[in-house]
C-alpha cells in the first residue's frame, strides 16, 4: 500500500509515522507513506499555501492551486490514487467500516487542511472521499490523518506482526475486545481472573467470548444490531437483559449523550 500525506507540517506527520507499527512497517517496506509538503508545490517566492476568504469573513482558506499542483505530481510519480481523501469535520464518520474499505486500496492521498478549511474546488474536484474523525474541530488536518493512515495501515497483512491480534481488536469482528492482564498476578490486592491462570484454553475461550459480548453489551449496546451471535451469545445477552430488567435498569444507549446533558424526552 501506498500513502501520500498532503500536509504544511511534514516534520510533524514524519515524526509520528517514524514510530512504533507503522514506522517498523515502513522500514521493512510492507506499506510506503510519504509526508508531501505542500509548499514544494508553489511557484511564488513566499511559497503561500493561504489567502483570504472572498466575501469576507474570519481566517484564511487554503488555496487551490498548490493542492492541485501536489496530488497531479504525486500521480505522476506514483500513478493514479485509488482515492483522494480529504480530513474535514464535515465528512463521513470514520468507523471501522471505513477503515477496512480503504485498507483494500493500492495508493492513497490524504490531504491535511488547515485555517479556515480548504478552496471548495480541491472537495469538488480533486477529492472522491471526504473523512471526519469526529464531531470536534482540531486545527489542522495532520492529527486526523494520521489516525486515519494509522488504522488502515495496521489492517494491511504484515504490518501488525501478528494478524489474529487485528482481527480480536474491539470492532474487528463486530464486538468490543475482552479486558487483557499480565504479570503479576495479584497487583495491589487486586488478582487476575482465576480463569486466565488455570491453563484450561476451552474455559478461557469462553470465558472472553463472555466478555466481548457483555462488555459490548454494557458499553454499545447499538453494535449489537449487527453483531453475529452464537447460540451462547444470544443466551448470555438474554440473561445480561433480564438481570438488568430485574434491577430496574433500562438498557443503556450510546446516544452521544455527556454526563450532565438535558434532554426533553
Ligand atoms: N472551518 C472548518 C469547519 O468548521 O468545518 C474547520 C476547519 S479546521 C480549523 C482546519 C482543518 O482541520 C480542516 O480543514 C480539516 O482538515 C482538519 N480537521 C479539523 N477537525 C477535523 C475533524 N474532526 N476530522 C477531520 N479533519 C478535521
Amino acid at each position: 500500500m501506498v500513502i501520500d500525506l498532503i500536509t504544511i507540517f511534514p516534520a510533524m506527520v514524519e515524526a509520528a509515522l517514524a514510530e512504533g507499527v507503522i514506522g517498523r512497517a515502513r522500514t521493512r517496506g510492507v506499506v510506503d507513506i510519504r509526508a508531501r509538503d505542500l509548499r514544494e508545490f508553489t511557484s511564488d517566492r513566499h511559497r503561500t499555501v493561504d489567502d483570504v476568504p472572498y466575501g469576507g469573513g474570519p481566517g484564511m482558506v487554503m488555496k487551490p492551486e498548490p493542492l492541485f499542483a501536489a496530488v497531479e505530481a504525486i500521480a505522476a510519480e506514483r500513478g493514479p490514487a485509488s482515492a483522494v481523501v480529504l480530513m474535514t469535520p464535515q465528512g463521513r464518520p470514520f468507523t471501522h467500516a471505513a477503515v477496512e474499505g480503504l485498507s483494500r486500496l493500492e495508493r492513497i492521498v490524504v490531504i491535511c487542511g488547515r485555517y479556515e478549511g480548504v478552496d471548495e474546488r480541491v472537495a469538488d474536484v480533486l477529492v472522491t472521499d471526504e473523512i471526519s474523525i469526529g464531531d470536534y474541530v482540531l486545527s489542522g488536518g495532520e492529527l486526523p490523518a494520521l489516525v486515519v493512515v494509522d488504522a488502515v495501515a495496521r489492517l494491511v497483512p504484515g504490518v501488525v506482526g501478528d494478524d489474529a491480534s487485528v482481527a480480536a481488536d474491539s470492532f474487528a469482528d463486530g464486538w468490543l475486545d475482552y479486558p487483557h492482564y499480565t504479570r503479576p498476578a495479584v497487583f495491589r490486592g487486586r488478582a487476575v481472573p482465576d480463569v486466565l491462570v488455570s491453563g484450561h484454553h476451552g474455559e478461557i475461550e469462553r470465558w472472553r467470548r463472555a466478555e466481548q459480548v457483555r462488555r459490548t453489551y454494557e458499553r454499545r449496546p447499538d453494535l449489537l444490531d449487527r453483531a453475529v451471535t452464537t447460540a451462547d451469545d444470544r443466551k448470555l445477552l438474554a440473561e445480561l437483559r433480564q438481570r438488568n430488567a430485574a434491577a430496574g435498569v433500562s438498557d443503556r444507549k450510546t446516544d452521544g449523550q455527556e454526563p450532565g446533558d438535558e434532554r426533553d424526552d
